[in-house]
């Protein structure tokens, strides 16, 4: 709906004018009361000057300059109780007063209560007053908007959607692991700081960069500390802050933006979310969104409007850099992409360390011990975990974070709240079973990832857990690793089968058999591990909404299709067969791990091995240790 100041005014106006009256009315009530003593009952004057004549009266005051009298009488018919009565006075009775004072009657003569006739005469102004302020007010804002009034209100001018940081305070000494980022920009730094060191020698300084890289990485971090070490202000603006229902809305923030910006220069603007403007043109579902491309075609034409000189320079973000438009991209647009990934052992060190920076750490806390256990952590994730240590910690009223606190915020980074353990029952031990069987195949395969620990506290979704130490740092993951993590993955069905027979399976394993089928179809389709051969037959899908094509070209052949699920389905049957023996030839060393995880909820990794070690050989791992 489209709501006009005229709409507006429609209704206001009747509203003010009803107001008036209504104020006008109370106002005028108000002045004629006389004082505070106001008399409920009349009397006539007759009947007065028969009380006075009968001494019944003890007070008199006079109003309205005599006009109006306030008696005080008692009342022999009423056990001589003291009435308060109000008589109307002729205009010309100048003997009353005498007659008052020979009977001596103390009278009183009170002045007309001129300050209520003010406040009164104010009152009757304050409305119309009001009135022509407020449509004073409505005209001169609709006809700000070009077009003048009935137009739909200023959205995009008067709601500044973009912040203003003057200083941002954030140095390059707070960005770490992504050196390499780093270096590349701490050439805009100088872009910034001396561009004239460029201008003299007839560079053109760029004008856009895009960070590319996943959540939580730190682009919007790094922006600003560009800006910080540069010392410049700092404009910044999510994408989707852009797009609005009304088409122009979007345009008109970009214009706004720029504008402010050039008035600030030299500054950085961030545009945060870029992919949620930048989108591809007319591409996915439904054709284009008008609203969208007016404000991508609004910010192109900003971006070619200044020159590069202009001490402006465009910071933008993104984690989709494949569904931007390519007019972006163009030189003298965001024609340098630097990729800011996710931190590796030693990056996380290097983040660790900032985030540890401010925070009280016990001495025997290894920065590096807490790396090694948090592969694949992005540096938010990190800043995250070291946050929720603190907090454990000051729940715990402890002095500092310790190696305990740590832990327990990782876990519950990864997997979420710590639940209450369930009470000793079947189904107790039927996840304790469940989750031994993950950790014996996971140990006994020399392919697996080793066991970290194994719990019975419930985090998040799952009842149970069982936490392996990934070998991240190696990249490249062999067929031998995939088949022993299907297995492992396929433990914990496993071990319900062989121990409460088929028919006690649960529904507890949905998850790892999603993942199952996930891994094995891969394995098959993408990187050519079945007897179909080195194929390549599925594309990671994009998404079509996301501006990807409306239809994924299928690769194959029906009969092909057909072998795909006969190699995924062998592909698991094998892997389930391998953990059912495991299984099958440990019986007894899994019931003593189940009773002592029943009884101690938690099992470290080690603790583990060496338990297993006493009943059947276990294998030596190839463990990876990261390098300083
Ligand atoms: P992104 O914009 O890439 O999604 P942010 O820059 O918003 O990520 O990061 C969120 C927070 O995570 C930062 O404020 C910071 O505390 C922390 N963080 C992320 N990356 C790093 C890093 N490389 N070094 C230090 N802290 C980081
Ligand atoms: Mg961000
Ligand atoms: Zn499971």
């Amino acid at each position: 709906m489209k709501i006009s100041w005229r709409t507006v005014l429609l209704w206001i106006l009747p509203i003010l004018f009803i107001g008036f009256f209504l104020w006008q009315g109370t106002f005028a009530t108000a002045t004629s009361t006389i004082g505070n003593n106001t008399a409920s009952t009349r009397m006539t004057y007759g009947r007065f000057l028969e009380y006075l004549d009968t001494n019944r009266v003890i007070s008199v005051d006079l109003y309205e300059s005599g006009r109006t009298a306030i008696v005080q009488a008692v009342d022999p018919e009423l056990e001589n109780r003291i009435q308060r009565l109000r008589v109307d006075l002729p205009s010309n009775s100048p003997d009353l007063i005498a007659k008052l004072r020979d009977s001596n009657i103390s009278f009183d003569i009170h002045p007309l209560r001129n300050d209520g006739a003010i406040w009164g005469l104010l009152g009757n102004l304050i409305f119309p007053f009001l009135l022509i302020a407020a449509l004073f007010f409505l005209f001169r804002r609709s006809s700000n908007i070009p077009g003048g009034p009935g137009q739909a209100m200023s959205f995009g001018k008067s709601r500044a959607r973009f912040q203003m940081e003057a200083k941002t305070g954030i140095t390059f000494d707070d960005v770490a692991g992504i050196d390499e980022a780093k270096e590349e920009l701490q050439e805009v730094v100088t872009f910034l700081k001396q561009p004239e060191r460029f201008t003299a020698v007839g560079a053109k300084i760029p004008k856009g960069v895009l960070l590319v890289g996943p959540p939580g990485t730190g682009k919007t971090l790094l922006a600003k500390a560009i800006a910080g070490e540069a010392g410049v202000p700092f404009f910044s603006i999510s994408g989707s802050e852009f797009v609005e229902m009304f088409v122009g809305v979007g345009a008109s923030r970009v214009r706004d933006l720029f504008k402010k910006a050039k008035e600030n220069a030299p500054c950085l603007i961030f545009i945060d979310e870029i992919d949620a403007v930048g989108r591809q043109r007319g591409a996915g579902i439904g054709g284009g969104n008008d609203e969208r491309e007016q404000t991508l075609n609004q910010l192109l034409t900003e971006m070619d409007g200044f020159e590069g000189n202009t001490g402006i320079i465009i910071i933008a973000a993104t984690n989709r850099p494949d569904v931007l438009d390519s007019a972006l991209m163009r030189p003298g647009r965001f024609d340098r992409q630097v990729i800011v990934d996710a931190p590796d052992f030693k990056g996380r060190i290097g983040i660790l360390d900032v985030h540890a920076r401010n925070k009280k750490l016990a001495p025997e806390v290894s920065i590096e011990a807490i790396a090694r256990r948090t592969p694949g952590f992005s540096g938010a994730d990190l800043a995250n975990l070291m946050n929720e240590a603190a907090i454990l910690t000051a729940r715990r009223r402890k002095e500092a974070i310790t190696m305990l606190e740590v832990d327990d915020a990782v876990d519950r980074v990864v997997a979420g709240m710590e639940g209450t353990p369930l009470v000793d029952s079947k189904s107790k031990r039927l996840i304790a079973y469940h989750e031994v069987g993950h950790a014996i195949v996971g140990t006994l395969l020399k392919d697996h990832d080793p066991v970290q620990k194994v719990t019975l506290i419930p985090r998040g979704q799952a009842q149970g857990l069982t936490w392996f130490t990934p070998n991240e740092e190696q990249g490249l993951t062999t067929k031998a690793q995939l088949l022993a993590r299907i297995s492992g993955a396929l433990g914990g069905r496993a071990a319900e089968e062989e121990i409460f027979g088929y028919d006690e399976v649960t529904t507890g394993a949905g998850g790892d058999l999603q993942q199952v089928a996930e891994m094995a179809r891969q394995m098959v389709t993408r990187f050519g591990m079945s007897d179909l051969g080195p194929l390549s037959l599925e594309s990671p899908g994009g998404e079509v909404f996301l501006g990807g094509g409306l239809m994924n070209r299928v690769e194959y052949s029906e009969k092909v299709a057909t072998r795909i699920d006969d190699q995924v389905r062998g592909i698991v049957e094998h892997a389930h067969q391998i953990a059912k023996q495991i299984m099958r030839e440990n019986r007894e060393v899994i019931d003593r791990l189940v009773d002592l995880l029943i009884e101690r909820e938690t099992i470290n990794g080690e603790e583990f091995r060496q338990i297993v070690a006493e009943y059947t050989h276990v294998p030596e791992k190839e463990q990876f240790v990261p390098q300083l």
